[in-house]
């Protein structure tokens, strides 16, 4: 048996996903963006299928499945004209990092809503002064008696409107040599000193982005995800995850661009027969379906390695698969609305309301700046350029 194809049972998961995804469809979510909605109901619809955890453990109300099943479904919900970008961060960041670290109440706490999206929970890493260099944050959680004290900032924060908890990387103080180490908070949106305000973005999504402030906030002890001097490997836990993810998120809509230009292209006449008749209309779309196909392949590697426990390779697999998925993504739906001609900019198609949405690829959360960097320096052993 091959083994450069997907399991039976992944093949089917994604013919399942993207049944329920087209049920709701791109009208559906381009209208509850431009009307400043919410798609509430789609995602508590996939959460009742049993795919918004299906990369959880099935004691925490998960499916027991891998990175590489919940990449599946984000693809698939992508394709069919609904990304959503809180898949991302809540199962796949919050909900691998939970599980791996969380104790075990922690677990019972906030996997099954993370599981059935009643508790959907946001991650809130970057902020303003710290930029890309996120060893730079400042967010600080000072002990408080048996609790913690949080103060900071955070900024581009997706869902926190729809999130009912934030995990923050904040830093805590060592007593002995006052270095500060990071460290995880889960902390409530509805929390006395945490606020946060949308900020206007180009993109057509019903899901938005945040500046956060956090001024004293209080938080239980139980707010402290993993142990307090487990330093960056708990950090990192979730990153993997998130490249992986990034890249489905790209794909799937790579995919979505591209479907839209074929049948447009051979559906549009001018001259003599489809206009896809033409090379120069033809070839790009090619293109476009051979970087997809080679992004994919980098991606599915990416998770299986992940999903086998090599956390090191799936690292270098994970920036190179987001790399290569933005690039495709951004191609694609550049090449879908010249295809279009000029309803390529109109809303009718929308294919131009995908422009930034997949160029946001190529810089959050990662960005191809610093995917270069990884690569130059770990893959190539070149010197480290930052
Ligand atoms: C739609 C969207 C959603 C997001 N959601 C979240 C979220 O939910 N949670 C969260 O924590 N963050 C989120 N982010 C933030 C995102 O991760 C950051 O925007 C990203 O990491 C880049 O950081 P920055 O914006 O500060 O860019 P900067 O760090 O200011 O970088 C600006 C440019 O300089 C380049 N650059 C910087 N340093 C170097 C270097 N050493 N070498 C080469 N190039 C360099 C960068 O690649 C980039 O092109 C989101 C961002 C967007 C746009």
């Amino acid at each position: 048996m091959s083994t450069f194809t997907e399991s039976e049972e992944r093949q089917e998961l994604r013919k399942q996903v993207a049944k329920l995804a087209s049920s709701f469809g791109r009208e559906y979510f381009t209208e509850k963006a431009r009307a400043g909605e919410k798609t509430t109901d789609l995602w508590l619809a996939i959460g009742k299928a049993g795919y918004l955890g299906i990369n959880i453990p099935e004691e925490y109300g998960g499916g027991g499945g891998g990175i590489g099943d919940i990449a599946a479904v984000c693809e698939e919900l992508a394709a069919q004209g609904c990304p959503l970008l809180l898949m991302v961060v809540s199962p796949a960041i919050c909900g691998t990092v939970i599980a791996k670290y969380g104790t075990e109440a922690q677990k019972q706490k906030w996997l099954p809503g993370i599981c059935d999206g009643t508790g959907t929970m946001a991650f809130a890493i970057t902020e303003p002064d710290a930029g890309t260099n996120t060893h730079n944050i400042t967010t600080t959680a000072r002990k408080d008696g048996d609790g913690w004290v949080l103060n900071g900032r955070k900024i581009w924060i997706s869902g926190v409107d729809e999130a009912d908890n934030v995990l923050v990387v904040a830093r805590t103080e060592d007593a002995k040599t006052g270095k500060l180490k990071p460290v995880l908070m889960v902390v409530p949106t509805d929390a006395p000193g945490f606020e946060y305000n949308p900020i206007p973005m180009e993109i057509v999504s019903p899901e938005s982005q945040f500046q956060v402030f956090m001024d004293d906030v209080r938080l239980p002890a139980d707010a402290l995800v993993g142990d307090e001097n487990g330093g960056l490997a708990q950090l990192f836990a979730g990153l993997n995850p998130e490249r992986i993810m990034a890249a489905a998120f790209s794909l799937g809509l790579a995919r979505f661009a591209l479907d839209k230009a074929v049948a447009y292209a051979k559906q549009r006449e001018v001259f003599n027969g489809p206009i896809g008749g033409h090379q120069a209309i033809a070839h790009p779309l090619a293109q476009s379906h051979i970087e997809i196909e080679v992004a994919r392949l980098m991606n599915q590697k990416a998770a299986a390695l992940y999903d086998a426990g090599d956390e090191f390779a799936a690292g270098e697999a994970a920036n190179m698969a987001k790399y290569a998925a933005a690039e495709a993504a951004c191609d694609a739906v550049d090449r879908a609305v010249q295809t279009h001609g000029g309803f390529g900019a109109s809303q009718e198609y929308g294919v131009a309301g995908l422009l930034v949405a997949t160029r946001v690829g190529r810089i959050a959360p990662v960005s191809r700046e610093m995917i270069l960097n990884f690569v130059s320096m770990h893959s190539l052993g070149l010197p480290k350029s930052y």
